[in-house]
């Protein structure tokens, strides 16, 4: 059975790319073949069709438009598929000239997979969408990480243990591993993409080969010295990037090397639990990010999502960040102004990186040119203050500024084919080409003129259309004096029209249609030269959209710590860590839209030999979790660089945080309940040091009572004898309060509440000293169990209270005794309802006039019998 020429060609290419969705490009759609036809049908909801047969077997098909392609590409990119695309290479007149039957070359052009993005409408502008790939050479870890849609390009050390908390941190999408390679489930825990690739990708000499080649450099030396791990990580990761680019490198800026120890710790129970950058929804809606973020451009946005991610662990580095937002706080009224003129700076980075794939239109020139604009503007406002970072990044590519503003019109359009880009003035021959072509509607005008006054038929006309181009048109009745001037030609004549050309009209036509081709072609050269221009003078772009990001999340900053209220902190590398009317961002705003005030409290954790830790017990709801967490989220944000919401705050240096929640269902990944509240503990209990911070909250809750009694006593034991951190434990054991006395570096805090008429009032003070209930009953109350319910348990709680001051042991005899005294009835007895209520319930008040509404309130007050 023979195979079709077009069949043929699909197979090989589709040989290609095995584990991709080829999307295979015929004139304005991109159609799919075969299983991927069914897969990516289902997946983007789109209709299955049939096409010929092939080996007998009928061909599944479904097609998208090339105008609506990238939405459907992030659909699928989002469902976990992978996208080759196949472009025709020729136009289709080009492979007709080869014979009638041939096939329009084709090739696969791009790779799209969830990490290698560079579309705007695919990619969220505020957040970074990291490449990454892991290398392990003799034991030693590395992880290389990149974003192509910005160029950022880094590499750090990264033993096993540490490849699920720097993967979450960077919330990788793709991770490129070695064939085989047993990381597989840490990246797919993280809902990362895992690319396998083969060996020969990591191997470290020809990495070296490689990056020294891209940089164009004789040695490594200046970007650091590279173990053979690194070397091999920033390898594979080039040459993945080179396969879905098919070639075309994006441009990388010199890859940054991230020293171990540069960063405060973070896993990814603790990102999650502390919900930075993510709310408890998945989205940014809740999360520490969404409630701090003033940033007023893209690059800013991802700056701080990026610091907020991973806060700094060096004092020099925090110190002369605060210094700046200091800065910023004090000269309010300029970094007002800094932040207008930054809300009309465009997303440099991205245009960047669009232009160096040869993906770019006019617009991210414009964008270029507006993002100089805006760095010029603001140095020329900066450059005599004392703000403590390098703006004179911002200047420098004055003549290339001028370049663009001279070349460009003030609104570019979006596609270069659509012509326009180009300002009038700028290209005499773009000009002359231009005249001819708009001027060509003038000269036609008045050509129809001419042939009226010649012919004496005034209802004579000059038209177009695609199969005659300009013709003369006349009705038929005029058209014997035409054909009786030599001048006119005939061409066609219609049931009611005769159509005729002239030796002028056609020549005018060739002329019209040649300068429309030569405008088009000269502003496709001036865009080039332009591009060119562009890609010259990057690494001084790169420089100055990185200082403008540095700029906005400076004044972002500022704005948050003046408008909130908020103070700079102490950072040092001591053990201390105190607050005064400390609070919790994400809770202080919620409380604030609901017009409830967020009551501050004070933390006193200072470490000075061993540990220092604070057990809080107190009653459900009182807050407890939220004091807690408002001293990590303090923690992370004095190191990023941040104000902190507290009137006072001293930070010694935070290694690592962790931070837990007992209880927590994982269920998604197959692990029960409490079995992931032991992983977790004991991830702590191995791993911090000295400088940690942890956040237990009620660890040891999801088994029996003695049972997690015992793991809450013999864990806070363990973190302060041996970890010997700086720690902040909730539980409702009171039992462990005891531990006090014993334990020096254990002191109890409790949240104050106060009981009025059975009820619980919440006061959300943080106090020394230890509570002795939960008031889990009152609350119970509160969040509406029935009656019933609440009174039985009150009954037993007092029954079990009771039985234990007794010396315990007879709670088995005491429930097998409880049901004598069940004194409530199960179910709720039916209500009896007072007249008043009866006669209210038939009531419509809108149907009611104002006379019969009185009535109606004498009648109820008759029926109370007042
Ligand atoms: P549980 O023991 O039941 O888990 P909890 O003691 O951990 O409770 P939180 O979850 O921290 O209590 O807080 C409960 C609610 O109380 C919060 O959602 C918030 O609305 C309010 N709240 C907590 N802290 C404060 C505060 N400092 N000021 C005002 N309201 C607060």
């Amino acid at each position: 059975m023979s195979v079709t020429p077009m069949m043929a060609q699909f197979l090989e290419i589709k040989a290609e790319a095995p584990d991709a969705l080829l999307f295979y490009r015929m004139g304005d759609f991109y159609e799919l073949f075969f299983d991927d036809a069914v897969a990516a049908s289902a997946a983007l909801d789109i209709t299955l069709t049939k096409r010929g047969k092939h080996l007998g077997e009928d061909i599944s098909m479904c097609g998208v438009p090339v105008h609506a392609a990238e939405n459907y590409l992030m659909t699928l990119i989002r469902k976990g598929f992978r996208v080759a695309v196949a472009e025709q290479l020729e136009p289709p007149e080009e492979a007709k000239k080869r014979g009638s039957k041939s096939v329009v070359k084709r090739g696969i052009v791009r790779l799209v997979t969830p990490g290698t993005l560079t579309e705007d409408t695919l990619l969220d502008a505020r957040a970074h969408n990291y490449l990454a790939a892991y290398a392990e050479v003799r034991g030693q870890g590395a992880l290389a990480w990149a974003d192509i849609s910005t160029g950022a390009f880094h590499v750090c050390r990264c033993p096993r243990v540490r490849l699920g908390p720097d993967l979450a941190r960077l919330g990788v999408r793709e991770v490129v591993l070695i064939e085989g390679s047993d990381v597989v489930p840490v990246v797919e825990d993280l809902g990362a993409a895992a690319t396998p690739l083969g060996a020969s990708a990591f191997d470290s000499a020809s990495a070296e080969g490689r990056l020294k080649e891209l940089f164009d450099v004789g040695s490594l030396d200046a970007f650091g010295t590279f173990d053979r791990a690194e070397l091999g990580a920033m390898g594979a990761l080039i040459e993945y990037v080179e396969i879905t680019q098919r070639g075309k490198l994006p441009l990388m800026r010199a890859p940054r090397q991230e020293m171990s120890g540069e960063l405060m710790t973070i896993d990814a129970a603790t990102r999650r639990n502390l919900e930075l950058t993510r709310g408890s929804g998945g989205g940014r809606d809740g999360s520490l990010l969404w409630a701090i973020d003033r940033t007023v451009t893209a690059g800013g946005g991802r700056l701080l999502e990026q610091r907020l991610a991973a806060p700094s662990a060096r004092v020099d580095v925090i110190t002369s960040r605060l210094d700046a937002v200091d800065w910023a706080v004090r000269n309010d009224a300029l970094s007002g102004q800094m932040r207008d003129a930054l809300r009309r700076a465009p997303d440099m980075d991205r245009a960047l990186s669009r232009l160096s794939l040869d993906r770019g239109g006019p617009r991210d020139l414009a964008a270029i040119r507006g993002g100089l604009e805006a760095g010029i503007r603001l140095y020329q406002r900066l450059s005599e203050t004392d703000l403590p970072l390098k703006v004179s990044d911002l200047v420098g590519q004055k003549e290339l500024l001028d370049l663009l503003d001279a070349a460009l019109v003030a609104e570019p359009p979006l596609m270069l084919r659509d012509g326009g880009l180009v300002a009038p003035g700028y290209d005499t021959d773009l000009d002359e080409a231009r005249n001819l072509r708009d001027e060509g509607r003038g000269v036609i005008a008045a050509m129809q003129a001419d042939f009226v006054s010649r012919t004496g038929i005034s209802s004579l006309k000059i038209k177009h259309n695609n199969v005659l181009g300009y013709f003369v048109e006349t009705t038929a009745v005029h058209a014997d004096k035409m054909r009786a001037d030599d001048h006119f030609i005939h061409r066609q004549t219609t049931a009611n029209q005769v159509r005729f050309t002239t030796v002028d009209l056609s020549e005018l036509e060739t002329r019209i249609l040649n300068a429309r081709a030569r405008a088009q072609s000269r502003e496709e050269a001036i865009f080039t030269a332009l591009r060119g221009a562009i890609l010259v003078a990057s690494d001084a772009i790169f420089a100055a959209a990185r200082i403008l990001a540095e700029l906005d999340l400076t004044t972002a900053l500022a704005d948050l710590a003046r408008g909130e209220n908020w103070c700079k902190p102490r950072v040092d590398n001591s053990r201390a860590f105190e607050v005064t009317a400390g609070r919790h961002p994400v809770v202080e705003r919620a409380l604030k839209r609901d017009g409830a005030p967020f009551v501050a409290n004070d933390t006193a954790l200072t470490a000075k030999t061993g540990a220092a830790i604070r057990l809080l017990t107190g009653p459900n709801m009182a807050g407890k979790s939220t004091w807690l967490r408002q001293n990590a989220l303090i923690a992370v944000l004095a190191q990023m660089g941040s104000f902190v919401p507290a009137d006072t705050a001293h930070v010694g240096l935070v290694s690592q945080l962790f931070s837990r929640v007992g209880a927590s269902d994982d269920l998604a990944r197959g692990r029960s309940t409490f079995m992931v509240e032991m992983v977790e503990t004991a991830a702590i209990l191995n791993q911090a040091d000295k400088h940690a911070l942890v956040i237990l909250d009620e660890i040891g809750r999801g088994t029996a009572t003695y049972d997690g009694l015992s793991i809450a006593w013999a864990t806070l034991e363990h973190l302060h004898d041996v970890n010997g951190c700086r720690a902040l434990f909730a539980t409702h054991y009171h039992e462990l309060t005891t531990l006090a006395a014993r334990l020096t570096g254990v002191e109890n805090a409790t949240v104050a509440v106060r009981e009025w008429e059975g009820d619980v009032i919440f006061l959300h003070e943080v106090r020394d000293g230890a509570a002795d209930r939960s008031y889990g009953v009152q609350v119970a109350k509160l969040a509406g169990l029935p009656e019933a319910v609440v009174a039985r348990a009150r009954e037993v709680l007092t029954m079990l209270e009771e039985s234990e001051r007794a010396g315990g042991g007879k709670i088995k005899a005491m429930i097998d005794d409880l049901p004598l005294f069940r004194t409530v009835p199960a179910a709720p007895a039916p209500s009896k309802a007072s007249p008043v209520e009866d006669r209210l319930r038939d009531v419509m008040p809108d149907s009611l006039s104002p006379r019969e509404a009185l009535d109606l309130l004498y009648e109820l007050k008759g029926l109370t019998g007042h």
